[in-house]
């Protein structure tokens, strides 16, 4: 008998968590369906508005690797200055990069501010590409976008951000970027909590959205324009192109 009213309670229990488990299953489909929409028609508003970014703007994947550690903390405009005296010296190449002093080359990149800081970083980074990769690009890139993800972390002054934007803007491997703009965006949007890491933000789009290399550019670059026109410290939400998204906490 109390085997028999076991068994039966097992059984019981089972179908019940059964059933949970299912209903919970497809409460997780369809939120996740539902994430999938509201991030797609965010995407779709702010291509509307601003149409195709195409970044990176670089003529090599090193100059890519080089503009993405002199982004940090300055506007871009800042960079292009600095990017064009390295070219005037022609020493966007990695090994001549290797070579140059780190004063001659603190005092090239003065335009894109922190300049110390940044000729420290970029001879860490440098050193990183000729020593374990001898100065090759494809050779870097070949290692495996979670490998080669490590290692760039292990490189001063490389964090998250600047290593997945070498991977996806200098290889064209398939990473979300995640900035300032991104946390606070997606924040004020009420999808996300202000106070959400680097990793969560960045797999609540890796998964939900399509694996998709132009997909991840396009839309990090839109968010990076809504951020510097829209969604600023202070927000100017008239006209703003996700103003319309259900779920908006402003
Ligand atoms: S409506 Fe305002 S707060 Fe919302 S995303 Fe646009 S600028 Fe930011």
């Amino acid at each position: 008998m109390i085997s028999k009213n076991l068994t039966e309670g097992v059984n019981k229990d089972a179908r019940f968590y059964n059933s949970v488990f299912s209903v919970n299953s497809v409460v997780n489909q369809r939120m996740s369906d539902n994430m999938r929409e509201r991030l797609m028609d965010i995407y779709s508003e702010l291509l509307r508005h601003f149409g195709r970014q195409n970044w990176w703007p670089a003529k090599t994947r090193f100059e890519v690797c080089v503009g993405a550690i002199l982004t940090q903390n300055t506007a871009w405009q800042n960079v292009e200055k600095a990017i064009a005296n390295l070219k005037k010296k022609r020493l966007l190449i990695p090994r001549r990069l290797k070579k140059v002093s780190i004063d001659k080359l603190a005092q090239l990149i003065v335009p894109s501010g922190y300049y110390n800081i940044k000729a420290g970083r970029l001879k860490e980074f440098v050193d990183f590409l000729c020593e374990r990769y001898d100065g090759d690009m494809d050779r870097m890139f070949s290692d495996g976008a979670d490998n080669l993800r490590n290692s760039l972390l292990q490189v001063k002054g490389i964090g998250p951000e600047t290593a997945d934007s070498i991977l996806l803007y200098a290889a064209s491997i398939p990473v979300f970027v995640v900035d300032a703009y991104t946390k606070r965006i997606f924040s004020r949007l009420n999808i996300v909590d202000d106070n959400i890491s680097y990793d969560e933000l960045q797999s609540l789009f890796m998964k939900n959205l399509p694996n998709n290399v132009t997909l991840f550019n396009e839309y990090h670059a839109l968010i990076v324009m809504l951020g510097k026109n829209y969604c600023k410290q202070k927000p100017k939400c008239d006209g703003c192109p996700v103003k319309a998204c259900a779920g908006h906490g402003m």
